[in-house]
């Protein structure tokens, strides 16, 4: 990224990334239809098209249909200029994915996670980023940045604040991982990447407010307020999992008691004991897809509760949406009708009306691709970018 020195070059970046922005959302269009989409005037978009041509991020393509007169040739954003990499650090497993530009998946990666401390996690991390970033084709950028979705709180120098699950305090992560790959480094909280993720490419596009709910081995949450993540006053907005739910509840790590996550996160299968035959989600899933009703019964319970934290943060919030993700959306057959129906028992009548509550449409993808385009957003500029979904 190029300094900024003046107010002029301030405001011909946001044109730029304005007019980048619409080439991507609308395209194919024409020159014409850009200075009208954004309202600046006929030469300042032919000047600045010329310029982002130049830059390999935009492309024409042949004469499109014309009113009348000589037929406008069209714009293109150019998304095989350059890729990103997407990376999510679980409990015990890590996810990584190559994508283009416009957030297509050109490669997958994943390895398993059996130690949390800094180093072992960084060179799983780096094995796994370097395995994709030489799957790259060729392209004029190459790999434009890394983007890293953490469970735990992050501060705007890519500083893993405190992430409790891990074992994590104060890890400088984006400088750790810069050093070694040579690249830019983004790095956000799992849940916020996650909404990112959904709504840029999933079930959050066309939205303009919407909740995140990731469910895990905790719960965090990604809020969307006017189509842009809220971060709160300093980054930490969205510890939903630490609300309580039940005054005088379990004691909760945190220092708080009766938090939302010891009921309806993988917390909660502590609460069955021994009728659980296992703590993992995974091995939960394929037990109750036979038919094991103590699985079955301790999700029905676990969306019980997800839909008493979802009453609280839509009756709080107003969103149009609530998107549920993370590991545990693996089990949506077991936990969709309890949760549903807590929501629609118990949220304020006005509140319900047209909300949704849906599961993630990128699946367990959500945070890869949402930390990836997290990268892409940070290469493309100040102004962020809307892209179509186009899963492969
Ligand atoms: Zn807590």
């Amino acid at each position: 990224m190029t300094n900024i020195t003046g107010d002029q070059a301030l405001v011909k970046k946001i044109n730029m990334s304005i007019i980048l922005n619409t080439i991507i959302r609308f395209a194919p269009l024409s020159r014409a239809k850009v200075s009208e989409l954004t309202g600046l005037n006929k030469a300042t978009v032919s000047n600045l098209v010329l310029e982002l041509c130049d830059n390999h991020l935009v492309q024409e393509i042949g004469p499109g249909e014309s009113s009348g007169g000589r037929k406008p040739r069209m714009l293109l954003f150019n998304g095989k200029a350059g890729y990103a990499v997407g990376v999510e650090i679980r409990l015990a497993q890590m996810m990584a994915v190559l994508t283009d530009l416009e957030g297509n998946i050109i490669a997958e990666n994943e390895s398993s996670l059996e130690q949390h401390d800094v180093s072992s996690v960084l060179n799983t991390m780096i094995l796994l980023v370097k395995d994709l970033m030489v799957l790259a084709p060729s392209s004029h950028y190459g790999i434009v940045g890394v983007g890293v979705g953490v469970p735990g709180m992050v501060d705007s120098d890519g500083i893993v604040l405190f992430a409790p699950n891990l074992g994590w305090e104060g890890v400088p992560l984006r400088q750790l991982l810069e050093d070694e790959i040579g690249v830019p480094v983004t790095i956000d909280n799992e849940a916020n990447a996650g909404a990112q993720g959904e709504l840029r490419f999933g079930a959050g596009r066309d939205t303009q407010h919407l909740l995140y709910i990731s469910a895990g081995s905790g719960i965090g949450s990604g809020i969307i307020i006017n189509g842009e993540l809220y971060t709160g006053a300093r980054g930490y907005a969205g510890e939903t999992g630490h609300m309580s739910i039940e005054a005088d509840g379990k004691a909760c790590t945190c220092g708080n008691r009766g938090c939302w996550e010891l009921y309806a996160s993988e917390k909660a299968y502590d609460l069955a004991g021994a009728r659980l035959p296992s703590r993992l989600t995974s091995e939960l899933v394929s037990l109750a897809e036979q038919g094991h009703a103590e699985s079955i019964l301790h999700f029905a319970e676990i969306g019980r509760f997800l839909g008493i934290g979802i009453t609280n943060l839509v009756n709080s919030f107003n969103p149009q949406s609530v998107v549920i993700g993370g590991p545990l959306s693996d089990a949506r057959d077991w936990l969709q009708k309890p949760m549903q129906e807590v929501v629609s028992q118990r949220t304020l009548p006005y509140h319900r009306e047209r909300m949704e509550v849906r599961f993630a449409e990128l699946g367990s993808r959500s945070t890869v691709i949402g930390a990836a385009y997290s990268a892409t957003s940070h290469f493309l500029g100040p102004v962020r970018v809307s892209m179509p979904v186009k899963l492969t």
